[in-house]
């Protein structure tokens, strides 16, 4: 498919080529983008909603501001940091395309993203499934009770939550202890293997963080707090994010 033609409308007042010059390196020097494309070559979302980074930068550039706040492209980014890697002058384009997502309305933002996010909000797991604290101790404890019974080679194995002191602070991505509580268990085995000290939290134990993908910086932070905040509580050395 033929890639459309930009157009440009003349000179516009943009509030991205204020953002762009910051994502630049050495003093924001627009031209230092070679145009290599390199950035597009390996991005997952190249050629979606007929846009990639290096358009995208380059759209910045011109104050294409109506195009860049509009273009769903901008939730197709997985924030994978690829092109960032891969740039030979290190521009941030995530960075740009979080910008962007901020732009639009909460209310108008994908469904899916701000479901996750309203949900992780509604109690102190931080969980995208809702699940509150009460019910993810239940699970750890009924699946370890369940191994511990069947597997002799585990019979001591632990999965602590809200250990005091414990080395490392484990988060767990929710999905898991929802609809598949067996996968939590071969982490713990090897935790357990190679006899290390660690905890979850009944708080802020969840590891996904949809408000990030939803670029709602104040429920980000919250998020994040809750689950840092009760590692300090613990007096955990390490924080081990297992997303
Ligand atoms: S990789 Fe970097 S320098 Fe090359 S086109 Fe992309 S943003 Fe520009
Ligand atoms: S961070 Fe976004 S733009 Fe960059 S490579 Fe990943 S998906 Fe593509």
């Amino acid at each position: 498919m033929a890639e459309e033609a930009i157009k440009l409308g003349g000179k516009r007042k943009s509030i991205f080529m204020d953002k762009v010059k910051k994502l630049l390196p050495e003093g924001g020097n627009l031209n230092l983008c070679l145009t290599c494309g390199a950035c597009s070559s390996g991005c997952p979302a190249t050629g979606l909603e007929n846009m990639d980074p290096r358009k995208f930068l380059r759209m910045a550039a011109l104050g294409m501001d109506e195009e860049l706040t509009s273009t769903p492209w901008v939730w197709m980014c997985t924030m994978c940091y690829r092109c960032v890697y891969a740039c030979p002058m290190q521009i941030d384009i995530p960075a740009l395309v979080y910008e962007a997502r901020a732009s639009w309305p909460r209310e108008t933002r994908p469904k899916g993203i701000l479901g996750s996010c309203d949900m992780a909000l509604r109690n102190q797991s931080g969980s995208a499934m809702g699940t509150p604290p009460d019910d993810f101790v239940f699970v750890v404890e009924d699946v370890l009770e369940e191994y511990r019974e069947t597997q002799p080679a585990f019979k001591d194995m632990e999965a602590p939550i809200d250990k005091k002191g414990a080395h490392f602070f484990l988060n767990q991505n929710s999905r898991e202890p929802v609809t598949e509580p067996d996968e939590m268990v071969p982490l713990w085995k090897i935790l357990h293997t190679v006899g290390a000290d660690w905890t979850y939290g009944s708080k802020g134990w969840a590891g996904e963080n949809y408000c990030m993908f939803l670029a709602d910086n104040d429920s980000w932070e919250k998020i994040v707090r809750t689950s840092i905040n009760t590692a300090k509580e613990l007096g955990c050395k390490v924080f081990l994010n297992t997303e």
